[in-house]
């Protein structure tokens, strides 16, 4: 042990794969398990940007790129951002990574100093808080709960901001909610950091595409351009485009944290795969009308989950705005005994017994910061969807 860092002391291991584990491991046993734990579209990869992966192979694209990424992704990249979020940046505010998930790594890695503090509205992604703390920063979670729906209030950021507030981290629409802020709400919030200039957001869009109703998706300096000089705005192709497995991620903002962003990855692990970077240019500049197919897709499968996770007693499930996610409360049934005699202390008890007992893999909301929840990822066939929620019913109107 005393050759390992101290860094990772401070780190806690990912709670999502300890369920995703014992999945695995009744799975191999066996046992009849429906996962509804993957963060990931079970669509494929559209063929149009399937094809510009392979046109790149054949073409000998295949070498060291530029660090941070080819000059035509991006272009790619600021035409989107003008495109769907009226943003103006030119290539040298931009920076390509391996996924949304180095973006935000390096943007941690090159702000952090002991102390500094990052305000992180919870439940969030699990991962945010950990990377701050691997960074040496200091997470600061703010609960924002069911009653707000899941949504953090102006008042609560006022609240939670110090001097030694850095950045606050904002995902909407969110993992694990779904949770979405209208222009609206976001404004209330992109106020109250107008009153504190020494606070930069860092905004994860990863779920701008996936969106239902009437939503529409709005952005911090897009909202309150007065920002823009303290904003990142980062995103990706993984979910939109079902591309998780390409690994490409991508922020802009100011130059000079682009350039120690760029950096940090210079050090670490050089340009993302040069045709993963290809097949993303396809994605961006090619067609985008597959995403309202897939987003059918999605509205019926959350339409369906809300409503039978509803039918299940002690269940609360509100209906997300967007993502592939929802998150419903199990407060009604803390107390309970399960068949098997397992009393449901809590939300992490709740999800072991539920795939314990009926083979049903959700991950517990406690990983993300707000309990009594739980997270369904929807991303999967109505046939498992159905069974799973039906399962879960079962498992709810035994409970004693
Ligand atoms: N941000 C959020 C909110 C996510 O849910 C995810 C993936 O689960 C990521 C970022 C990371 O995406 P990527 O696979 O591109 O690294």
């Amino acid at each position: 042990d005393d050759f390992l860092s101290k860094t990772l002391a401070r780190v806690k291991p990912s709670p999502t794969i300890a369920v995703s584990n014992l999945a695995a491991e009744l799975k191999a046993a066996g046992k009849d398990v429906i996962g509804l734990g993957a963060g990931e579209p079970d669509f494929d990869t559209p063929q149009n940007i399937k094809n510009a992966g392979i046109a790149a192979i054949t073409a000998g694209k295949t070498k060291y790129t530029a660090v941070d990424g080819i000059a035509e992704l991006k272009s790619a990249i600021c035409a989107k951002l003008k495109r769907d979020n009226n943003l103006s940046y030119v290539n040298a505010q931009v920076t390509v990574a391996t996924g949304g998930k180095q973006i935000l790594y390096n943007a941690l890695m090159a702000t952090m100093n002991p102390g500094d503090e990052v305000i992180i509205p919870a439940p969030y992604w699990v991962s945010y808080p950990d990377m701050v703390l691997l960074a040496g920063g200091t997470p600061v979670a703010v609960e924002a709960g069911i009653e707000t729906g899941f949504k953090m209030t102006p008042a609560q950021l006022e609240a939670a901001i110090t001097p030694k507030t850095k950045w606050l981290i904002f995902n909407s629409p969110s993992n694990p909610t779904g949770a979405g802020y209208s222009a609206e709400e976001l404004k209330g919030l992109t106020d109250v950091l107008l009153r504190h200039p020494h606070v930069w957001v860092m905004t994860d869009d990863m779920y701008e595409h996936l969106v239902f109703d009437d939503f529409k998706f709005a952005t911090p300096a897009e909202v309150e351009p007065k920002l823009y000089a303290r904003t990142l705005t980062c995103n990706g192709v993984s979910k939109a485009y079902a591309m998780t497995g390409w690994r490409i991620g991508y922020a802009a903002g100011p130059q000079p944290l682009i350039a120690a962003m760029r950096k940090i990855q210079s050090q670490s692990t050089s340009n993302p795969c040069s045709v993963s970077q290809w097949a993303a240019v396809e994605a961006l500049n090619g067609p985008q009308d597959f995403l309202a197919v897939n987003n059918a897709t999605f509205l019926r499968r959350r339409n369906l989950v809300v409503e039978m996770l509803n039918s299940a007693e002690g269940i609360t499930c509100p209906t997300p705005d967007g993502a592939f996610y929802v998150y419903p409360n199990i407060a009604g049934c803390l107390g309970k005994t399960t068949p098997a005699g397992t009393k449901i202390t809590d939300d992490q008890v709740f999800a072991t017994a539920l795939l314990e007992e009926t083979g049903v893999a959700v991950v517990f909301g406690a990983a993300f910061g707000l309990s009594p929840n739980f997270r369904v990822s929807y991303a999967t066939s109505d046939t498992n969807l159905i069974e799973a929620c039906t399962r879960i019913q079962t498992f709810c109107a035994a409970l004693s």
